[in-house]
């Protein structure tokens, strides 16, 4: 056997070797995942903060790997931000997604809406405008059924062009979100001048709202905040009952979360709801 501090250093890179081919695999399996029809979307419900009603829902995507099983996006969106194949996968996120809805609508769910996540390159570099216009009429959906979530640091990257395309998307009548409030780098000035209609606040807070009172002074200000900038306010990452009791009580408008309702295939989503 070899001495342990080379063995060690051995095993390093041999570990680094196997994570960098195991990624390039995946990279190359992921080209053919639209083609082989591997992607799917989970939607999570959103629900009233006042009652138990369900106003719409998020679409998540995962990837049916043929040998790996149902994968997160974790393990895939970075991947496919570095290689560009955001942009495909992007625009069959919104064609499927708006595909549902429409169905959903037809089944007599009318006012029902579809959350849809936007990646930053997504943002700074497809046609965007375009797609969403073409997608809406190709499914027959008005606008404002349809809100895109952009991350706080999503628009911050080229702060002139997002605003230009986040006001082109709002003069159609689509909804933009902010997701993940409170964990950017946005600034106030910026928040200012975002057309958004909605604000997103990171389950971060959320968790320990009940026992952390920064959170809970971190939270109740976010929603003062957005309600005087007639935002609508949703907290994700809901998972007790108290959570969803203090949320309401300090005005949240919608809620996300386990507690409410995993994220489901579109079957079980319409069963549930
Ligand atoms: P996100 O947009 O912040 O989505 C919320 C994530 O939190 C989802 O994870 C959801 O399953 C999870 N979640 C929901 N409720 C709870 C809860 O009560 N507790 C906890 N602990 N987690 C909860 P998911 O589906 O793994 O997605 C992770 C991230 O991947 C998303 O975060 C989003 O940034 C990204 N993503 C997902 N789908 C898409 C997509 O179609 N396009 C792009 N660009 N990004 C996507
Ligand atoms: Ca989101
Ligand atoms: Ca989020
Ligand atoms: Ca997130």
């Amino acid at each position: 056997t070899k001495d342990t501090g080379r063995n060690g250093y051995t095993f390093f890179t041999e570990s680094l070797q196997v994570t960098a081919n195991r990624q390039l695999r995946l990279l190359q399996d992921l080209r053919r995942a639209i083609p082989r029809g591997e992607l799917v979307l989970h939607y999570q419900p959103k629900f009233l903060a006042a009652g138990s009603d369900i106003i719409g829902a998020e679409a998540l995507v995962r990837w049916q790997h043929p040998e790996l099983g149902l994968l997160s996006p974790d393990t895939f969106i970075p991947m496919a931000e570095r290689s560009g194949l955001i942009l495909p996968l992007g625009e069959w996120v919104l064609d499927a997604a708006c595909a549902q809805l429409r169905a959903w609508h037809d089944a007599g769910h009318d006012s029902w809406t579809m959350s849809v996540n936007l990646s930053p390159v997504q943002f700074a570099s497809s046609n965007l405008l375009d797609t969403v216009r073409d997608t809406l009429a190709k499914h027959q959906l008005e606008a404002r059924f349809l809100t895109l979530e952009v991350t706080e640091t999503t628009a911050m990257k080229d702060v002139e062009a997002s605003l230009q395309i986040l006001h082109g998307l709002t003069d159609m009548g689509v909804h933009i979100s902010i997701d993940d409030f409170g964990t950017g780098y946005s600034s106030l000035l910026y928040l200012k001048r975002m057309p958004a209609t909605e604000l997103k606040i990171d389950r971060a807070f959320v968790r320990e709202l009940e026992d952390n009172s920064e959170d809970a002074a971190i939270v109740s200000s976010i929603i003062a905040l957005g309600r005087s900038l007639q935002l609508r306010i949703v907290a994700e990452g809901v998972e007790t009952a108290g959570q969803q009791q203090y949320l309401n009580k300090l005005g949240c408008d919608l809620l996300q979360g386990y507690h409410l309702g995993k994220p489901m295939d579109a079957e079980a989503f319409l069963r549930n709801a």
